[in-house]
């Protein structure tokens, strides 16, 4: 099949003639951003709460093995993530009036805030791929408990101990690193392949196996990406909206002549210290990038894909330990 080659222009006019109706979105934390939800990284983000843990990277905070040995760096960055009250950004408005268009035909969030609801998308539309606040069960027996009971221990910071085994610790329903994703995912893939129109928004598609799912996208549809950065696509060819989500998407719904509310922004404190960061509103188009997959991801826990950067720190240190190593052994060896 032709690869389908539509200009930014070209894809506003199909969905303003709706010729385009069943648009599929696949997001991340990005659309968030600026819901007040601070980042999770940045100096006065989640993590900073977390230095005395002493964890050995910040995403440890998310694996499975972590929380069951101790858990209550996890029960700490809750009560913190608690206190915000995130509000919908026009990213999860653009999603709504979508809907409300009839135009959508489905999302995949990353995302656990919920926000996709609560800016009027109903449930039915919406797979939240890492789980998300709305029960809680026991880690080791898997009961079912109170997530309202969950929250007001968290806010004691007090472990709380299973009603059933009086074993496990309660956990709420987001799914860790090292677990399996929703499964509305895997019952719900087969819509990605009929989507006449993707949205990548919010996400570098970094967590697998839910980067995975853009294999799926049919190579005659238009994608467009809604992201900060640029991103690997399998073949595939994107028009980039880059640069800040929120203005992208609202010149989009300019564009497309739909009428939206002025939204509160609220980022993260240091988000604007980068001036990389206030550019206005850009549109590329993508090479056709060839997307290499790191062995091991075909599984089916999620885990954080490493960038380049991140890869390379990773061998440099393999190399000095092996190097150690080798000295060690040397030394060892004339001894004898
Ligand atoms: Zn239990």
């Amino acid at each position: 099949m032709e690869e389908v080659n539509l200009s930014y222009k070209e894809v506003v006019e199909k969905i303003k003639s709706k010729q385009i109706n069943n648009i599929l979105f696949l997001t991340g934390a990005g659309i968030s951003t600026s819901s007040g939800i601070p980042d999770f990284r940045s100096p006065n983000g989640l993590y900073s709460k977390l230095q005395k843990y002493k964890l050995d990277y910040p995403e440890q905070i998310f694996e499975i093995n972590y929380f069951t040995r101790n858990q209550m760096p996890f029960y700490e960055m809750d009560k913190e993530f608690f206190s915000y009250k995130p509000h919908v950004t026009s990213a999860h408005y653009f999603m709504a009036e979508a809907n409300r268009r009839q135009q959508l035909l489905y999302v995949f969030s990353q995302n656990v805030d919920r926000l996709e609801l609560e800016a009027g998308l109903p449930p039915e539309k919406l797979c939240q791929v890492h789980g998300n606040y709305k029960g809680a069960r026991c880690q080791k027996c898997g009961f079912k408990h109170d997530i309202n009971k969950y929250k007001e221990l968290v806010q004691n910071q007090v472990i709380y101990k299973c009603e059933n085994c009086k074993r496990g610790p309660v956990r709420p329903n987001v799914v860790f690193f090292g677990e399996s994703l929703d499964k509305g995912f895997a019952k719900n893939t087969y819509k990605i392949a009929a989507a006449d129109c993707v949205f990548i928004m919010g996400t570098s598609m970094q967590v697998a196996p839910f980067n995975l799912s853009v294999e799926k996208i049919s190579k005659n549809v238009p994608v467009i990406v809604v992201n900060r950065d640029m991103i690997y696509l399998p073949y595939k060819k994107y028009i980039h909206l880059k640069n800040d989500i929120d203005n992208n998407v609202e010149k989009l719904m300019t564009d497309l002549g739909w009428d939206f509310p002025e939204i509160e922004r609220n980022y993260p404190s240091n988000w604007f210290t980068d001036p990389q960061k206030q550019e206005k509103t850009k549109i590329e188009e993508s090479e056709n990038v060839k997307f290499s997959y790191s062995s091991g991801y075909y599984n089916d826990s999620i885990c954080y894909q490493k960038d380049d950067e991140e890869n390379k720190e990773e061998s440099k240190q393999n190399q000095e330990k092996e190097e150690l190593n080798n000295l060690e052994k040397k030394l060892e060896d004339l001894d004898v």
